[in-house]
């Protein structure tokens, strides 16, 4: 009969959940990783800021990463986890077809789901010439016109940022509300061109990106688009949990410690799903002290139960068992 005991279950093989899986699989334990299949960069062929791994394939780089974990006994299985809730003993973990399995930790590594503006032709050019972070696409499209797309006021703070890249950059306001006149200023200073006309579609050549078209029709040339999503974070499957939570500019993340553990002392959650901001070493990083600390956790957890059997039948003393073998 199948097992589904385990010591650890992990909701999510991304960076941060496979990178728990090793250390976890690495320390002998019991790991599940159940995985949707569905790892935010997806649409990005080349990933980057991640050492020993520039420019690789993201998909690749997973694929890689859950044959290092196999190789130490770790199983990754694709589903999707609907529920998890208490037991006396530990979790109980419900995925989408109808499985439950028992864990004695869960890792919650399950990241964002990216809510983009619904200007026509944008998604679809997603992870190629429409970008969110400088730091893992902006050498690739460094000196070249460059537009900011502000989707909040925070949008500032991206055109402000995105000037380090190019200094031919269009900041399109629209969406930011009003900006500041000493921040205009500041920008203009900069030779940042502040343009408050609605954005109403890419232009793509060619399947390549060329311009955006404002409102009143003029398409005004760039190369790359730079624009912040919304940040869902995916973890409705806790939510009978009632964990705490934090607000911050990205929105309502699921609290953690230093170690990434929840309110709930069996619960610890790594990468997007906690820290929106994370890149993927930032991921892989937190996952790894939660592997740590989770294994540590468990050990101290081994010993105590097993001190408690001992106390509940004592092995018998030598004089005690040579009395039972004389009576
Ligand atoms: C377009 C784009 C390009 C990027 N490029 C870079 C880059 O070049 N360099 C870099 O460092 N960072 C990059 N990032 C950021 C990077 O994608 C994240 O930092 C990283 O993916 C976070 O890892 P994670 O493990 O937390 O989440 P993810 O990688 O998103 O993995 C989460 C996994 O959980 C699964 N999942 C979700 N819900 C469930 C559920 N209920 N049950 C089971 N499984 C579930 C998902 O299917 C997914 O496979 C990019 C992001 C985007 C959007």
């Amino acid at each position: 009969m199948e097992n589904n005991e385990w010591d650890v279950i992990i909701v999510g093989g991304g960076a941060a959940g496979l990178s728990a899986a090793l250390m976890l699989g690495r320390a002998l334990r019991r790991v599940l990783v159940l995985d949707g299949g569905s790892p935010r960069n997806r649409f990005a062929s080349h990933m980057h800021g991640v050492l020993g791994n520039e420019g690789a394939d993201p998909l690749e780089f997973l694929s890689r990463g859950r044959q290092e974990v196999a190789g130490y006994g770790v199983e990754v299985r694709t589903a999707v986890v609907k529920r998890v809730v208490e037991t006396a003993t530990g979790l109980e973990v419900e995925t989408d077809d109808g499985g439950r399995l028992a864990a004695r930790r869960l890792i919650a590594a399950s990241g964002v789901r990216d809510d983009l503006p619904e200007i026509p032709g944008l998604a679809q050019r997603w992870g190629r010439d429409v970008l969110h972070c400088p730091y893992c696409h902006g050498w690739e499209v460094r000196g070249k016109r460059l537009a900011v797309l502000a989707t909040s006021p925070m949008g500032i703070h991206q055109a402000q940022l995105i000037r380090q890249w190019s200094d031919d950059l269009v900041f399109f306001t629209a969406l930011a509300g009003p900006v500041d006149s000493a921040i205009s200023a500041q920008l203009a200073a900069r030779n940042v061109i502040s343009d408050p006309r609605p954005v109403t579609e890419l232009v793509v050549n060619d399947d390549v990106l060329t311009g955006v078209r404002v409102e009143g029709g003029e398409v005004v040339d760039v190369e790359a688009v730079f624009t912040a999503a919304a940040l869902i974070p995916q973890d409705g499957y806790l939510s009978a949990l009632e964990l705490e939570r934090e607000d911050s500019v990205f929105g309502s993340f699921l609290k953690v410690d230093p170690t990434g553990c929840t309110s709930h002392p069996r619960i610890w959650a790594v990468g997007n799903i906690t820290a929106p901001a994370a890149n993927v070493p930032i991921s892989i990083g937190a996952g790894a002290m939660a592997g740590g600390m989770i294994n540590a956790d468990l050990v101290t957890e081994d010993f105590t139960l097993a001190a408690a059997a001992a106390a509940a039948s004592p092995v018998p003393t030598s004089a005690a068992a040579e009395e039972k073998k004389a009576s």
